[in-house]
């Protein structure tokens, strides 16, 4: 049995590896809305196809020094990095779950955790294919596999996914609101304030071309008069992709920072929607758990980035996903003590 489990740990590792070479194309074409089925895999340089032999989980990258063959150009390490972490996550999960069924789930959610997090960190957004997608597939894991909610029928498994989903996306969602009313910035009216600081955000820009790139906002709906609010930017929530802005071509060069700023003022609704992911497949408890983990490590990151980067906003689904990691492995010693400190029978 003992061989048998070693044989398992080496099937998961590389079960990984291989699974993380398609979750590379799913973090470099999701945020881009591309197919990450077409086209195969080609050099991002010289657009040659791949082989097969070049495109091998782990030691392609190795043997190829991290160079196209064609044109030699450097592959991003990130690709060597995701297979690695992909792999080793597969191997740590099968050595704590065990066969069990749960395993399964878990582990697609696990996929779903690391494109999240690549994406965030470059693009400052969570991909709907991945947020909203898992929190399909954690509702119907949830009916087939009502384990993952402690329970035993298809319905009740259903049940709890659907109120995870809502405590997880919920509690992001209401920090959100808050964040609205106690950090005015958020709620700022579009005055001519607010169109000052956008102006100076934009340099080097004339003020011909701002105030063009201005009515295309407005013209592109996204400057939108909300009554007695004022004007606001709205479109936070609505702004999936830098893509979803479409400038006239004047301006297309602008997007990525426009797209930058219209981000910066709030909690974005990847974040909500990959909550209700993980409450869909970890339940409410464990969500909200995720949920009271995630600012520490987000906050400490915040920091330093803000004392390199000088920039005051983080990706923060990242962090979402670490608290959520943790609580799968620990929540239940962490609900426990945190209920045994106030005499809480748990
Ligand atoms: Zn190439």
């Amino acid at each position: 049995m003992i061989e048998d489990q070693a044989l398992w740990t080496i099937v998961f590792f590389f079960l990984g590896a291989i699974i993380g070479s398609f979750l590379n194309v799913c973090i470099v074409r999701l945020p881009h809305g591309k197919s990450v089925v077409f086209p195969s895999s080609h050099c991002l340089k010289c657009q040659k196809n791949i082989a097969w032999y070049d495109n091998i989980p782990l030691l392609s990258y190795l043997f190829l020094f991290g160079k196209c063959r064609n044109c030699k150009a450097a592959i991003s390490f990130r690709y060597f990095f995701v297979e690695l972490i992909t792999a080793l996550s597969f191997l740590l999960f099968y050595q704590y779950f065990g066969f069990q069924i749960v395993l399964l789930p878990y582990l697609v959610m696990l996929c779903g955790f690391i494109v999240a997090t690549f994406v965030d960190f470059e693009h400052r957004i969570i991909p709907d294919e991945v947020s909203m997608g898992g929190a399909v597939v954690g509702f119907v894991f949830s009916l087939f596999i009502p384990q993952l909610h402690g329970q035993d029928a298809f319905w009740k498994g259903g049940l709890w996914s659907l109120i995870g989903l809502l405590a997880g996306g919920g509690s992001i969602y209401v920090m959100g609101l808050l964040g609205n009313v106690i950090i005015p910035r958020s709620r700022r009216h579009l005055d001519e304030i607010l169109k000052e600081e956008f102006f100076q955000v934009m340099q080097p820009l004339s003020k011909e071309r701002f105030d063009g790139l201005w009515k295309e906002l407005e013209r592109c709906g996204y400057l939108v008069d909300k009554g007695e609010i004022g004007n606001v930017l709205p479109s936070f929530w609505e702004v999936k992709r830098a893509e979803d802005l479409k400038f006239g071509a004047d301006f297309a060069g602008l997007q990525k920072k426009v797209y930058k700023l219209l981000r910066m003022d709030t909690m974005g609704g990847g974040d909500v929607k990959l909550m209700a992911m993980v409450g869909a497949f970890m339940g409410w408890k464990l969500a909200l758990l995720s949920f009271f983990l995630a600012p520490f490590f987000g906050a400490i990151y915040g920091m330093i980035e803000k004392l390199r980067t000088k920039e005051s906003t983080i990706a923060y689904g990242p962090f979402l996903v670490l608290g959520a990691l943790i609580s799968l492995f620990k929540g239940g010693e962490i609900i426990r003590w945190i209920a045994s400190s106030y005499g809480i029978p748990y």
